[in-house]
């Protein structure tokens, strides 16, 4: 079927802005948890959340962050609505859509930065949208133009943006932006929707800085646990809703098991492919002594970051006009438990929006603990270092490139 020309396109002229009466305060970027906060509300919406929140406090402790959020609502006779900002409140649904009762849900996850000319910057977001297309396309959500969606985003940073102007010490604030788009049609059937929402709402966060992140993780490999989290013909390789809920438990084991994250392994070799939700990479010295860096490959099994692209492409950039070799490529455990028994194993580190780059310390696969860094045991490895120096340099704009895209160049607020 294709889509008729009545049906309306997306279109961030036709946006329409209600700005939220009160404002709050921009948080010390130290004190923020990682997607804890969000709204600026009224008190009854204060109170309603106390009780969503249960034991989790911190929640609405720190609830009065952010202050709008973006609307757009679809369906299949007149296409996409009017894009609207109004300030951050719940939103209705009937109880028997597709995406409470099917997962009939995909978001996104992307970063805004504050630029030393104080220009608030997205990073590579064109790629977050296209991955949203594509993960919608999978679960038969309606797809969008994603230069239009773009405009929408930059006037919610543009509206919020002194939340990217807080600074203490070495401490830079960043705002993260999750895009939602979910089944909202009414009906049991297992079909696709005839309306949808898409929604973006923003939150504050801090630099990411934990012992975890300077010391490195331990993993999991997920054959310990008889789990997975995808497989050849599934859907593991789009950021859709049904692929996280499942992952819960199993992280709640390795975590029991005295481990940070789960390293999803497959197949009866046991190829790594993530850990938790950010992809990995692996430095060895070949056999032939020269450097190696090698990441799954992006084959349906894992989901194509896009700073694992980044990585990617500043590796081929950089190192291999050092004589290094970059690839993409299947790695097992065996191998990796290999090259560490021969001191062949440099370094590993997994990367994602959140926190850039994570050093891996080891990891428990079977009875074996297979240690990642070599003689130096833990701590942040050299080219993740690197990694995150190169990166974050593009992100907060202190060298201009074609990444780092300025929010007012695509149209300010109406
Ligand atoms: C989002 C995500 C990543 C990281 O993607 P980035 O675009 O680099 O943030 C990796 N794995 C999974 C499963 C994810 O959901």
């Amino acid at each position: 079927m294709t889509v008729g020309s009545y049906r309306r396109r997306l279109d961030a002229s036709k946006l329409v802005v209600t700005r939220s009466k009160v404002l709050s305060e921009a948080h010390n970027p130290t004190d923020l948890k990682f997607g804890k906060h969000f709204t600026g509300m009224s008190p009854q919406y204060l109170d309603f959340l106390l009780f969503l929140s249960g034991p989790n406090l911190s929640i609405t402790a720190n609830a009065t962050d952010i202050d709008h959020m973006l609307l757009i609502k679809w369906n299949l006779n007149s296409g996409w609505c009017d894009p609207e900002i109004v300030p951050y409140q719940p939103i209705a649904l009937d109880p028997s859509c597709g995406s409470l009762n099917y997962a009939i849900s995909c978001f996104e996850g992307m970063k805004a930065y504050l630029s030393p000319q104080n220009a608030p910057l997205l990073f590579r977001p064109l790629d977050n949208l296209r991955r949203m297309n594509s993960s919608a396309e999978r679960i038969a959500l309606p797809t969008f133009d994603v230069n239009e969606l773009l405009k929408c985003i930059a006037s919610l940073v543009e509206l919020d943006k002194r939340f990217l102007n807080v600074k203490r010490g070495t401490k830079r604030g960043s705002l993260y932006l999750r895009p939602n788009l979910i089944g909202t049609s009414p009906g049991l059937g297992v079909g696709p929707p005839t309306s949808a929402l898409l929604y973006v709402i923003a939150s504050p966060v801090g630099e990411y800085f934990s012992s975890a992140s300077t010391a490195g993780i331990s993993l999991l490999a997920s054959s310990n646990l008889g789990a997975t989290r995808s497989w050849y013909g599934g859907a593991g390789n789009r950021k859709i809703a049904a692929n996280y809920a499942p992952t819960i438990m199993p992280q709640l084991q390795a975590e029991r098991l005295g481990c940070q994250q789960v390293l999803w392994v497959m197949e009866r070799d046991c190829r790594i492919t993530e850990a938790g939700t950010t992809n990995l990479f692996v430095v060895l010295r070949g056999e032939d002594e020269r450097s190696v860096l090698i990441t799954p490959p992006v084959d349906g099994m894992i989901l194509p970051g896009i700073i694992r692209d980044s990585v990617l492409s500043l590796a081929r950039e950089r190192l291999e006009g050092r004589g290094w070799e970059v690839v993409e490529r299947i790695i097992t455990m065996a191998e990796l438990r290999d090259a560490a028994k021969d001191e062949r194993l440099i370094e590993m580190f997994c990367t994602g929006t959140a926190a850039v780059v994570v050093p891996v310390k080891e990891i428990v696969w079977g009875e074996c603990v297979v240690s990642c860094r070599g003689e130096e045991n833990s701590g942040m490895g050299e080219i993740a270092g690197l990694m995150k120096s190169w990166i974050e340099k593009r992100q907060y704009g202190q060298e201009r490139h074609e990444w780092s895209v300025e929010t007012v160049s695509l149209g300010g607020v109406n």
